[in-house]
């Protein structure tokens, strides 16, 4: 598999070939350039698509055979969108997945109580969901973690085992400090796209279209354009047949320690 480790072994390898082989016949150097270049747009292919699992194991779909699918949402709690989504989804009988940022937490203490009460999942989504994330220490992405699950674990009692990184970049980094704090990365196989389409019809046809068995959605509870959607979707949904599980149910995962 081609991951970060092997991947750099690989261009090890190859880069000592180069250099022993100019020692007989010189290399030009643009050979060396486009390794380098190779090996660059890997990492950052790798560091994007965290479905790739180039840095570190992460779970984003279910059985492909089966015809279930789960709803996880990021971002939140907010105080006017969650609490819409909460009802929604409760009268149509669904369990989905919450993946909370740390600094939202504070203020919106009974949307956390309401989501567990109600039977959802929680997963961290870093404490400050900023957007240079991907560039902290370790030691800063820890307490970034730590805070956040230190606060669920404060309303809730749970221990969070989850965690979905922002904008679903993951690095050497990250990897290090998902394995010390022995986390599940969960990524996503269909993104709704609900930060970027304005128009809830644009947006349910993409979704009717693109849904497949084992897809775990990715949606956020900050947008009020899903209260537009959600409801024929899961209408659509339920005609095609599809059960809506829990994503830790989807991934077969603990949510909590
Ligand atoms: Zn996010």
């Amino acid at each position: 598999m081609l991951n970060y480790r092997n991947t750099i072994i690989l261009f090890l390898i190859i880069l000592a070939g180069f250099i022993l082989a100019d020692v007989f016949l010189s290399v030009h150097p643009g050979w060396y350039v486009g390794m380098g270049i190779v090996l660059l747009l890997l990492l950052i292919a790798g560091s994007i698509y965290i479905r790739l699992e180039f840095y570190i194991k992460s779970y984003s779909t279910g059985d492909r055979n089966q015809k279930r699918v789960a709803f996880s949402f990021d971002d939140g709690p907010d105080s006017g969108y969650t609490p819409v989504i909460l009802d929604l989804l409760k009268q149509q009988g669904i369990l989905a997945a919450f993946f909370v940022v740390g600094n939202k937490l504070e203020h919106n203490m009974e949307i956390i109580r309401r989501i567990d009460q109600e039977g959802h999942i929680m997963g961290g989504h870093s404490f400050s969901h900023h957007f240079f994330f991907d560039l902290f220490t370790v030691r800063r992405m820890k307490i970034e973690l730590e805070r956040t699950e230190e606060m669920v674990m404060r309303i809730t009692g749970k221990k969070m085992k989850l965690f979905r990184p922002p904008y679903g970049v993951t690095n050497p980094v990250l990897a290090r400090v998902i394995r010390k704090l022995g986390y599940h990365v969960i990524g996503w196989s269909l993104k709704s796209k609900d930060t970027v389409t304005g128009d809830s019809q644009v947006l349910l046809e993409r979704l009717q279209k693109k849904v497949k068995g084992g897809d775990l959605i990715l949606f956020h509870d900050t947008k009020p354009i899903l209260s537009g959607v959600l409801p024929s979707f899961i209408t659509f949904l339920k005609s095609e047949k599809y059960q809506i599980v829990r994503p830790d149910q989807l991934l077969n995962l603990e949510a909590y320690e």
